[in-house]
């Protein structure tokens, strides 16, 4: 493996732009790995479009392979719609209360995200309070008052035990009333009692109806909230988008939050929604509990959609590492069969400069099945291997074929390790010197690892 990641640093190309062969095996990956993320198919088809575009004639960077520079520019992208690489903090009013109002799908999970919204505002100084708009299902005001005493957050609701300014009030299990009305008592409530931000959860339906819209829609307008927030559920896929598209016409909200992101899904609806209604994801929920709930990183969620684990962050690294100089040449050694352990042991210090071995290793995409030599790989491998070096001559280092039965007892003996390490260790220098060349001679990347081989 050490010697793949060698390889695969080494892996320069001399020319001067990216060419349509080096991007199509790549934007395939990419497509592949989209669709697997449910990503709704014509924003697929949109956005590979727009990479495949923009990769064509970009210049060749010097220390990524081409693979490389596609997902780079793919995460650049997905970034920027995902919310141009921001996050996108809440709008606060100029004069409190700050008013946010949620809607969605039935299940999408407003009244959860209530909860933890308010939990998570008061846990930042504001004091906030809950509004019981959902008059629709029973119980659903008996859900939100459950949710506001988790999360120790007042809620407003028509029902006895409290204060309301209306006169028709509503026992739990039973709510009728009018969600309009409730909702502009609650702003007059929040005022009265110096509660600086409203949030309000509102009913849904199994599917977007019209009926459901006029409601959302009556209910913003009584309000005029300073944020609207649309709730979809993460796993809801390839409906995603149709579903964004008519909340975004009925109720034009001025922010996604991403639900049930926890378990399996990939999010792929972050990016449908994101791109279909140019709308900023502002919070994930991640989970039941109240603390399951977090602020909407774009560039986090663009690896999570592409499931690339960190390959960025390791592209980014290897970028700003690399020395390109030596590794030139090295590659002119190689190029000239001249490439020896001295060069060799450069490359693993600069492996060495990339981190620690086994992180490094657990970012690479598809090193998963690999997992088992991962995490037998020992840190103190690479010490073990200079040293073995180091008690070569320079003659053996430069040219180590010379390296016969008594020069392998002498280095061994120098280094205080056995013959067999020392036999090891040339056999996969041996190795590695076989990809390199050939790597250098046309064919490239990391055999078995998508989008890199
Ligand atoms: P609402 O109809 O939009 O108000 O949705 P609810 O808040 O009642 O949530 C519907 C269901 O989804 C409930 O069983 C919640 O516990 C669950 N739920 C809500 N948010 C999440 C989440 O982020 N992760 C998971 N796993 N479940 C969630
Ligand atoms: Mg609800």
């Amino acid at each position: 493996l050490t010697d793949r990641l060698t390889g695969a640093f080494k892996n320069l190309r001399s020319k001067g732009k990216l060419t349509e062969s080096d991007i199509d095996g790549t934007i395939r990956e990419i497509r592949r790995a989209l669709l697997d993320a449910d990503v709704s198919l014509d924003v697929v088809r949109s956005f590979t479009a727009r990479v495949r575009e923009r990769a064509l004639g970009a210049e060749v960077s010097e220390a990524l392979n081409p693979a490389q520079q596609v997902v780079k520019i793919v995460n650049e992208e997905l970034t920027n719609i995902l919310g141009a690489g921001v996050d996108r903090p809440l709008n606060f009013a100029k004069n409190p209360p700050t008013v946010i109002m949620l809607a969605g799908l039935q299940g999408a999970g407003k009244t959860t995200l209530a909860g933890k919204l308010g939990y998570w505002l008061k846990d930042s100084g504001h004091t906030p309070l809950l509004v019981a708009c959902d008059l629709q299902r029973p119980n659903a005001v008996t859900q939100l008052q459950v949710v506001g005493e988790r999360a120790d957050v007042p809620v407003f609701a028509p029902e006895p035990g409290v204060q309301t300014a209306s006169s028709d009030v509503v026992s739990p299990g039973q709510a009728t009333g009018d969600p309009v009305k409730v909702a502009r008592e609650s702003i007059e409530y929040a005022k009265r009692k110096l509660y600086d931000v409203v949030i309000i959860d509102t009913a849904g339906r199994l599917g977007v109806d019209e009926e459901l819209m006029k409601q959302a829609r009556d209910i913003r307008d009584a309000v005029n909230p300073n944020e609207v927030l649309f709730v979809i559920d993460a796993m809801i896929g390839q409906d995603a988008v149709n579903t964004a598209k008519a909340f975004d016409e009925g109720v034009d909200f001025t922010g996604v939050v991403l639900s049930k992101l926890d378990g399996d899904t990939r999010g792929g609806a972050a990016l449908s929604v994101a791109s279909v209604t140019g709308k900023p994801i502002l919070f994930a929920s991640t989970g039941e509990g109240l603390k399951d709930f977090e602020v909407f990183h774009p560039d986090r969620m663009a690896s999570r959609i592409l499931d690339m684990g960190d390959v960025l962050t390791l592209i980014e690294q290897a970028q700003r590492q690399f020395d390109e100089k030596q590794a030139r040449e090295a590659m002119t050694k190689m190029s000239e069969g001249e490439f020896g352990l001295d060069d060799f042991i450069e490359q693993l210090e600069q492996v060495r400069k990339l981190g620690s071995m086994k992180k490094l290793l657990g970012m690479i995409p598809g090193m998963a099945q690999y997992r088992q030599q991962i995490d037998a790989l020992d840190e103190r491998e690479i010490d073990r291997t200079e040293a073995i070096i180091y008690s070569m001559t320079p003659e053996e280092r430069r040219n180590p074929s010379i390296i016969n039965g008594s020069r392998r007892a002498r280095i061994a003996y120098g280094c205080g390790r056995t013959v067999t390490d020392v036999n090891n260790l040339l056999d996969r220098f041996e190795q590695a010197a076989k990809m390199m060349k050939r790597m250098s001679s046309g064919a490239r990347g990391i055999p078995g690892v998508p989008g890199y081989g």
